[in-house]
């Protein structure tokens, strides 16, 4: 039978063995080991998407009454849904729609899921309230771990699914249990709850490996406290919520304020905003870059990676040759993660991990070859590149492949500025077969690459599927057919999971 599995890395926690249901399996869990800290205490969830209604779970198996707002009408109230129901269904109750503020100010506790901005529902003059705590849905839930698991949290622009990835890969090689999840896949209150309601012997998780968003930062974190922090890269984006690069910055860095036991930070090297924005919590950890030194290096024609972090004694090589993992970002991406793991202090070190190297896998849609056609051609899916800069890092990474591209979607809206950076794509798309443009952005990148002296064939299609036919109609014997969109997917698709598997579906019918 199917108990509840959470995603430890690669590994499924091993949960208590019972021949009985889901539902019953929680139950027992929780009458072995209650720690009901919250207890008499009321707590408000707003945002009811993954990490909100974990959030509420974890509440709820605290012993708190819950309240679980959401303004979308549409969904179903949780009262019945199993998972809430193993819990407390008495304690909890679901709000969809508009919904009374006192709600919100009778609350002890308020847990602000990460899609909900500050200005709304009076969120901002709540966090100043005296007696009331406003808190993320990752702070909630690190308040709930027990203090020796350490935290590995990263953040930046690109490359955060694919480094907590790796990570993960990396600690569960050498037995070690480990939670990866975050912003990626299962929220971090999920492995809260397992630690609430698992009996304490049974609770074996030694590190989280979290990947953590902007918008989970909004909120300054306390119980948050990572061991390593690592801030990959900046590049604009999310204008939506962040006016200025400096605000998106400074949200970013906040992962630096309240560090705890090894204290590793790693930040891009060069970046004037999170030069700006680190300031303040530079003597708070010891610091090391990616791209120089103390910090580390990567020389991708030797495909050696050097590390020099004196502080915390650590100076080494590894090898990055027998990485399997299309693309060079992938480089820095393996690279970040070992520097990391080794600085949790766990008892791995960087010359260890070059014996993971060669069996690294990024998760699905990152440069993921999907096809091999009876035509010699090779499908590459790349949706995750949902902007420039990862469209540019996946085609640097193709170098001496030649490719059909395929660009569009919906392009991010650069403010203030004359150009959505299009024209930063050309000297990769420089030698390449031809692009092929789609979607509700697709004259305007169209545009965009010819006024920018674009010297290959660009060809513009409809949608994702015409642009899939112009493409077996272009590609020869040995190329291959890259979706690296650099534009959101919502035009034509849920997500950019959706436009990948849509992808695939398109290349296998060949
Ligand atoms: P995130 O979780 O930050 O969105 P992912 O690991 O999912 O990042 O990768 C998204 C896309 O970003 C990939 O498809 C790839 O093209 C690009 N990318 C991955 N790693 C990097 C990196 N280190 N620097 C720049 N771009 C990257």
């Amino acid at each position: 039978m199917e108990l509840l599995p959470l995603n430890y890395g690669n590994k499924t926690l091993p949960l208590k063995s019972t021949p009985s249901p889901k539902i019953t399996c929680f139950r027992t869990i929780r009458a072995c080991s209650p720690r009901q800290d919250l207890k008499g205490r009321t707590v408000a969830v707003i945002g009811l998407g993954i990490s909100g209604k974990a959030a509420a779970r974890l509440a709820l198996a605290r012993g708190a009454s819950v309240v679980g707002i959401d303004q979308d009408e549409s969904l179903s109230s949780l009262e019945h849904d199993p998972s809430f129901m193993a819990l407390n269904s008495t304690g909890f109750k679901t709000v969809l729609g508009n919904f009374d503020w006192n709600l919100l100010k009778d609350a002890d506790v308020v847990v602000v899921s990460p899609g909900v901005p500050l200005e709304k529902y009076g969120l901002s003059y709540l966090l100043q309230s005296q007696g009331k705590q406003v808190m993320s849905e990752l702070d909630f839930a690190a308040e709930a771990l027990p203090k020796s698991v350490k935290i590995l949290a990263v953040t930046g622009t690109n490359g955060k699914s694919t480094t907590v990835t790796f990570a993960g890969q990396m600690l569960n090689h050498f037995g070690i249990d480990t939670f990866v999840g975050g912003n990626l896949g299962t929220s971090l209150s999920e492995a809260a709850i397992q630690h609430v309601t698992l009996p304490a012997q049974e609770c074996k998780l030694k590190v989280a490996v979290v990947e953590v968003s902007s918008y989970q930062m909004a909120i300054p974190c306390v119980y948050f406290r990572p061991s390593v922090s690592v801030v990959l890269n900046l590049t604009p984006d999310h204008f939506e919520r962040h006016k200025t690069m400096l605000d998106y910055a400074e949200h970013k860095c906040r992962l630096f304020s309240h560090m705890t036991n090894a204290k590793l930070g790693l930040l891009s090297f060069g970046n004037q905003h999170l030069d700006e924005a680190v300031k303040k919590y530079w003597n708070k950890f010891n610091p090391a870059w990616i791209g120089a030194f103390p910090g580390l290096e990567i020389d991708t024609e030797a495909k050696i990676a050097t590390f020099k972090v004196p502080d915390i004694g650590i100076e080494s090589q590894l090898q990055l040759g027998s990485m399997r993992a299309m693309g060079k970002h992938n480089y820095f991406n393996a690279a970040v993660a070992a520097l990391s793991v080794a600085g949790l202090d766990v008892g791995v070190h960087i010359e260890d991990i070059n014996s993971t190297i060669e069996k690294l896998r990024p998760p699905p849609h990152r440069m993921q070859v999907v096809h091999k056609d009876i035509h010699g051609v090779t499908w590459v899916d790349d949706s995750k590149a949902t902007n420039v800069e990862a469209t540019y890092a996946g085609l640097m990474g193709l170098k001496g492949q030649k490719s059909v591209i395929l660009l569009g979607g919906l392009a991010k809206v650069l403010v203030g500025q004359a150009s959505n950076g299009f024209e930063e794509l050309i000297e990769p798309l420089t030698g390449h077969r031809c692009v092929i443009t789609f979607g509700a952005s697709g004259t305007m990148i169209h545009q965009e690459l010819s006024d920018n002296g674009l010297d290959i064939p660009c060809i513009q299609a409809t949608n994702l599927k015409d642009a899939v036919e112009q493409a077996r109609k272009m590609a020869k014997h040995g190329d291959a057919i890259v979706l690296s969109p650099a534009c959101a997917s919502f035009d034509e698709f849920r997500n950019f999971e959706h436009r990948g598997m849509v992808f695939r579906e398109l290349a296998l019918s060949s």
